[in-house]
């Protein structure tokens, strides 16, 4: 038997979205997560929400692979977008991510992981590639973006921030809060990962917006449409 994939999800909307798709999903509570495994298109999948925060994806991944079994993770979720060009409504899909705010210099360069020796974990090329496939498969029209994501423990929200972000990393499409917690994990577990995010916002003054909306209205139904297209073509 094949170990279980798992779908995370960032906010409960998406999660919600991608449930709807389960036709025989059960719920366990491990480490005070809800985690619900069922079916898709014949494959065993366990969808959880990690919540918001690198600590709290660390968390969902490692207890995925140490109870559940799993070899193979997928992230949905929003992110702001960065990189020039990179469109509310546009989808990235991540090659690589990093901790823009990971400091422990002068003892370890700039956004080093402390005795990893890199800064930079990549996402699993072959689950990517299935990732980025279904992405074009399930949203044609969508402006699609593939290469660095950033993660910090900082909902970015200001002009100058974002602008420091670009100067100072000029090769990040997008910045979110969990996504480089969960590439660390998965290095270290030898686990595949690829992950995907719409963007909700363009990470500056203008951020904040009708985020909840644009959850529910654009973020979630693309989760869910992804999903399907990353699940049938197995
Ligand atoms: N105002 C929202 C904030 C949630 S935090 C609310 O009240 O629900 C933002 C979530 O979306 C995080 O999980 C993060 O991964 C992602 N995200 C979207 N845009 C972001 C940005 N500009 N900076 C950091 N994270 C962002």
């Amino acid at each position: 038997m094949t170990a279980p994939l798992a779908l995370v999800a960032a906010m409960h909307q998406e999660l919600a979205a991608v449930l709807d798709l389960l036709p025989d999903e059960r719920k366990t509570v491990v480490a005070g997560r809800e985690f619900w495994r069922g079916h898709l298109h014949g494959q065993e999948v366990i969808a959880v929400l990690c919540r918001i925060g690198k600590v709290a994806a660390a968390t969902t991944a490692t207890a995925l692979i140490e109870h559940f079994g799993v070899r193979e993770i997928v992230f949905t979720g929003v992110a702001g977008g960065l990189g020039p060009g990179v469109r509310v409504g546009d989808v990235v899909v991540a090659e690589a991510f990093l901790q823009h705010d990971l400091d422990a210099s002068p003892i370890f360069p700039r956004h080093e992981v402390p005795l990893y020796g890199r800064s930079r974990f990549a996402t699993d090329p072959a689950l990517t590639q299935r990732l980025a496939d279904a992405v074009r498969q399930a949203l044609p029209d969508a402006g699609l973006h593939r290469g660095l994501i950033v993660s910090g423990d900082r909902f970015v929200s200001s002009t100058p921030e974002a602008r420091a972000l670009q100067a100072e990393l000029p090769d990040a499409l997008a910045v979110e809060m969990e996504g480089a917690a969960i590439a660390q994990v998965c290095h270290d577990y030898d686990v595949a990962y690829a992950a995907v995010r719409t963007i909700s916002d363009r990470a500056d003054d203008a951020a904040h917006g009708d985020f909840t909306q644009f959850v529910e209205t654009v973020a979630s139904p693309h989760s869910a449409a992804i999903v399907q297209a990353l699940l049938s073509e197995r």
